[in-house]
């Protein structure tokens, strides 16, 4: 009776995900240390969520995104896609696996192959899974050329005759050809003038109820993230420090950290007033994190016990997970 259909399963659940790159020196080159670039990392995604993951550079976002598509190896941790154990799948699952869960850059020039026609470009990934050919796999792709706002005669050029904006949307639509469940967008937004990041986001959210797709969607700014996210995490130092729903997390951040974040994020009405928290210094580096709390030495909040023990994430209110010693 306990059986979950697939409907109901987390779309993905990541457990305990450790990344840490060996150190090695000496004459011996033996390992002297390792880069902590994300620790214990868990999280759970339903089906058609979209998942802000937030943090300064450096904070391990980007790591945790690849080591979830399995670009990269985790050192350790679990995880689940649809309920099936893909930690260390290779091979022909592995590809098989990749149709579902695939990933948006943030610079679209340099995923993209300039010598090739944007129908090649987009049709690669069908061609490389599927059988379809001529005029089937051409009306295919024209269609999601059309999905993402570009022309249909766009499939004859090259990505160079397209604007930042555009080689994006060109992105999104390989991405989209395969009819993925999961999208790791990995800052796409940030290498555009602000103008056409909106445009940018807005497709994204119009495509998402039409194919169905979850979002985990890595940000280093709080305000890019608000629109198009259901729940917001914040990493610091390799770390998920606080996750909870958009609304909480904009009304009422609680880990210092996130209120540092926000308070740089401009508010549209002029006549509210929010304290801007300046972070002193710089993300300390993973090869030699603080000890106790990674964010003590930056945190205005500080007490001794932050110099010692490291604070785990713990549900504080419904939905809200935080982790700070200032509430336990
Ligand atoms: Fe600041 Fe201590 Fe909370 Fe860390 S645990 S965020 S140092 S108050």
């Amino acid at each position: 009776m306990n059986d979950l259909t697939a409907h109901d399963r987390p779309l993905l659940q990541v457990l305990n995900l450790k990344k840490h790159y060996p150190i090695h020196g000496g004459l011996f080159r033996r390992q002297v240390g390792s880069i902590q670039a994300v620790n214990d990392f868990s999280l759970t995604m339903r089906r058609g969520e979209t998942v802000g993951l937030v943090g300064e550079s450096g904070c391990g976002k980007s790591t945790t995104g690849r080591a979830i598509m399995r670009l990269i190896e985790p050192t350790a941790g679990t995880i689940l896609f649809e309920g099936e154990d893909i930690t260390r799948i290779k091979g022909e699952r592995l590809r098989q696996i990749r149709k579902d869960m695939q990933m948006v850059f943030q610079d679209p020039f340099s995923s993209l192959n300039p010598k090739m026609m944007v129908g090649h470009l987009v049709s690669e990934p069908i061609r490389n899974y599927e059988s379809r050919t001529g005029k089937e796999l051409e009306e295919r792709v024209a269609e999601l050329l059309v999905k993402v706002g570009l022309a249909e005669d766009s499939y004859y050029k090259y990505p160079h005759e397209f604007s930042g904006g555009q080689r994006q949307r060109i992105s999104i639509a390989r991405t989209l050809a395969l009819k993925p469940k999961l999208v790791v967008a990995d800052e796409p937004v940030s290498a555009l003038d602000v103008s056409i990041q909106s445009q940018v986001l807005n497709l994204l959210q119009d495509i998402q109820a039409d194919f169905g797709l979850s979002y985990l969607f890595i940000a280093h700014d709080l305000s890019v993230v608000k629109h198009i996210s259901d729940r917001i995490g914040v990493m610091y130092l390799g770390r998920l420090v606080e996750i909870t729903d958009k609304k909480s997390l904009y009304k009422q951040p609680l880990h210092p950290y996130t209120q540092a974040l926000l308070s740089a994020v401009p508010i549209p009405d002029p006549n509210a007033k929010r304290e801007r928290i300046v972070l002193q210094g710089d993300v300390p580096s993973p090869a030699n994190p603080p000890a106790g709390c990674a964010f003590h030495p930056r945190c205005r909040h500080a007490v001794a016990a932050c110099r010692e023990q490291q604070p785990t994430l713990k549900q504080v209110a419904p939905h809200h997970e935080v982790a700070c010693h200032l509430y336990e």
